[in-house]
Order: structure tokens, then sequence, then C-alpha cells
């Protein structure tokens, strides 16, 4: 069973987000608010968050990084607000996607199962027995287990931070992952603005992995907001 919490204070949206997933068979808490958010997220442990960023009692921003101190659960945002800038603060704060209203339910409902798969964790074995921690391009193989990469039957050597770059990326394969994000996971809590290492570094990667590093097909830049690892 996957736990939802809802945090809107809109009546009508919350009212069409618990019948819709109730039908599907989820749990559904529902705040109207910030603070009651971060009191039912602490007590209820929910395997999703679907949070509007304009709540009567303080930004939605701030629910992100109240729930960031302690919490990697997947966060969707609803956001009324259509400038990139919003967005990428959402993204920056900690939230994993986002859904601008006025929204169809249909694509709520995909981008929320997709938030609560890539949070499922990376590793073990799938129902086949194969293992999942080998991630494979056609140009070359990252093992996330064995924290090791292979390009044309050779070892790829890597720098710690080379590694942990591409495995924060590989972990979120095929999603926006922002700079700030990426610099606060790779070099530490008190960086987010030096957006230079992330280039160097990538610029890196690419020289590394990429058949043509100045035409990147794997390490996408998605310009002023992040990178993207494709396989
Ligand atoms: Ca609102």
């Amino acid at each position: 069973m996957t736990r939802v919490l809802v945090v809107e204070d809109e009546p009508q949206i919350v009212r069409a987000l618990v019948i819709n997933l109730k039908a599907r068979k989820y749990e559904v808490d529902a705040a109207p608010d910030g603070a009651t958010a971060l009191q039912l997220a602490a007590a209820r442990h929910p395997d999703v968050v679907v949070l509007d960023l304009g709540l009567p009692d303080m930004d939605g921003v701030e629910v992100i990084r109240g729930l960031r101190g302690w919490t990697r659960v997947p966060i969707l945002v609803l956001s009324a607000r259509h400038t990139s800038d919003e967005k990428v603060e959402a993204l920056d704060a900690g939230a994993d996607d986002y859904v601008t209203k006025p929204f169809g339910m249909d694509e709520l409902l995909a981008r929320l199962r997709a938030a609560v798969r890539r949070a499922e964790p990376v590793g073990g074995a799938d129902g086949d027995g194969e293992n999942v921690s080998l991630v494979e391009t056609e140009g070359f193989t990252v093992d996330l287990a064995a924290k090791k990469v292979h390009r044309e039957g050779r070892d790829v050597r890597l720098t710690p931070t080379e590694w942990h770059l591409l495995e924060v990326l590989v972990r979120n394969t095929g999603r926006l992952v922002s700079q700030k994000q990426l610099l606060q996971e790779v070099w530490g809590p008190s960086y987010g603005t030096e957006t230079n290492y992330l280039r160097v570094y990538m610029a890196q990667l690419r020289r590394k992995l990429e058949t043509d590093p100045s035409h990147p097909r794997h390490f996408v830049t998605e310009p002023g907001m992040g990178y993207r690892f494709e396989r």
C-alpha cells in the first residue's frame, strides 16, 4: 500500500485528489497547511508527498526544506505559478518533480507513480534475479555496487568526485537533478552556488564517457536548471 500525503488548501482539489487516489488503492492523508503537513509527515511517514506551493501559513518551499531536513520522501509540487524561477527554487529545495495547475488527473497520477518508482532503491535483485545495480548504455556500463565504470572492455578511472557526481546522476536516470542538489550531494551541504564546479566535472565525465563529448547524449545539460543522465 502506498501512502500519499496531499498538502493543499483548496478543498475542491483535495477532494478530487483523495477520490482519485483512493480509487487506485492509495492510502491518503490530507493537510490544509504547511504546519499540519510537517506534523503529518513525521507521524505517518508517507511514501510520496503532493505539495501545493501556495499555502495559507507558509510557502510550500519552506515545507520542502522542512521535510528535506530528515527525509528523502519523493515530493511532487503543484504550482499555479508559471515562472521557471519558482520551479527551480522548488527543485533546489529538494522537490522531485512538479505539475503546473490546472493539471490533468492522469498526468498527476503518472508523475506520482514515477516519483514513487524512482524512490525505490537501486541495487539488489529484480523479479528475474538480475542484478539491477548495472546501468548499461551502448557506450559504457556503470556498476553501482562495485563502484566501477567499464568502457570498451576496460575500467574507466574516475576520481572520487567524478564517481560521486556520476552516481547521483545515474541513480536519477531520466530525471532532472538541479545544480544545487548535485553540489550539495557531491560537495556538501554548504555548497549550492558553485555551478562552475559542475561545469568542470561534467566536462571531465563527458570526456571520459561520451563518444562525442561536445555533443553529449548521456550527460545532458538543462540550461539554468541542472543535469540529466539519459541511458
Ligand atoms: Ca493554494
